[in-house]
């Protein structure tokens, strides 16, 4: 996610607060997310490089898709090689400690 990308979504989502806006005392609410978000709109603005790399892969640096593979850190493609790599880095380990055992 790049900063553009983060201001189109930020402007949608205040389309969406002011949407709610009713001109009575359960306003208030809402005022304070279209306040939030046009303060964080105006923050990126000014940083128009930003970026966050928190939603994308661990390992190849690819855009997660889904919030499952955000809270793993990882796509499902690479979860499987990084799952691969923890069972074979195991099992090395496991053999090497029965082949000390044999040893002795
Ligand atoms: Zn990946």
């Amino acid at each position: 996610m790049n900063s553009i990308k983060a201001i189109a979504q930020l402007e949608e989502l205040k389309r969406d607060r002011l949407s709610f806006i009713q001109n009575d005392e359960s306003d208030e609410i809402y005022l304070k997310d279209i306040k939030a978000i046009s303060l964080a709109i105006k923050a990126l603005k000014k940083c128009p490089d930003i970026q966050d790399k928190s939603f994308n892969c661990r390992l190849c640096g690819k855009e997660l898709k889904t919030w499952r593979s955000i809270q793993k850190g990882f796509g499902p493609v690479c979860e499987k090689k990084y799952l691969e790599n923890v069972y074979k880095n195991q099992q090395l380990s496991m053999d090497t400690l029965l082949q000390k055992r044999g040893a002795r």
